[in-house]
């Protein structure tokens, strides 16, 4: 078997749909605004995306497996408590991040002015620097449910490698 290079690559993608009286968050971040996404947790969906990523890059199971919806241990959890968990068991394995790159699709609210916020949460739970992260934020312009305004959806993609012994 030929020897690869120690460098593994991972994508995640996750949507919620908004609901009235929700808490809006993203990135770890709370909006201000009268509408949130519907979710078991706090339907972060920008989080849930980056812990996909990281865990298929790892090649691990999905978000899903280790924190069910089902289980009453994880409603309306704060899902930086997830990322953290995430990025402890790619420690276990010997991952580390290089970088998380992400995309989300969102007609509302305005998501610039609280980028930085959003990365100095994620960079805290991944255990990273905030330049080891990006977010972008996009409309639907107007098309599809997405451009209808009825949710918000997330990609992310994440670049990491493996160390010689875990790094806890
Ligand atoms: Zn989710």
């Amino acid at each position: 078997m030929k020897t690869l290079p120690p460098i593994r690559i991972g994508q995640g993608y996750d949507i919620h749909p908004f609901k009235d009286g929700r808490p809006m968050v993203l990135g770890g971040v709370t909006f201000d605004t009268p509408y949130g996404l519907d979710g078991h947790s706090d339907a972060d969906v920008l989080t849930h995306a980056i812990c996909d990523a990281l865990l298929g890059a790892a090649g691990l199971p999905d978000i899903g497996h280790y924190f069910p919806n089902t289980d009453p241990a994880y409603k309306g959890i704060d899902s930086q408590e997830l990322l953290k968990q995430v990025a402890i068991t790619l420690h276990e394995s010997c991952w580390e991040i290089v970088n998380i790159d992400t995309a989300l699709i969102a007609e509302k609210p305005k998501i610039y002015p609280r980028v930085e916020d959003m990365k100095a949460r994620l960079a805290a739970s991944a255990g990273i620097e905030t330049s080891q992260i990006g977010i972008k934020a996009t409309t639907n312009e107007k098309i599809g449910s997405l451009g209808r305004a009825e949710g918000i959806a997330a990609h992310a993609s994440a670049l990491i490698y493996k160390t010689n012994e875990p790094n806890n």
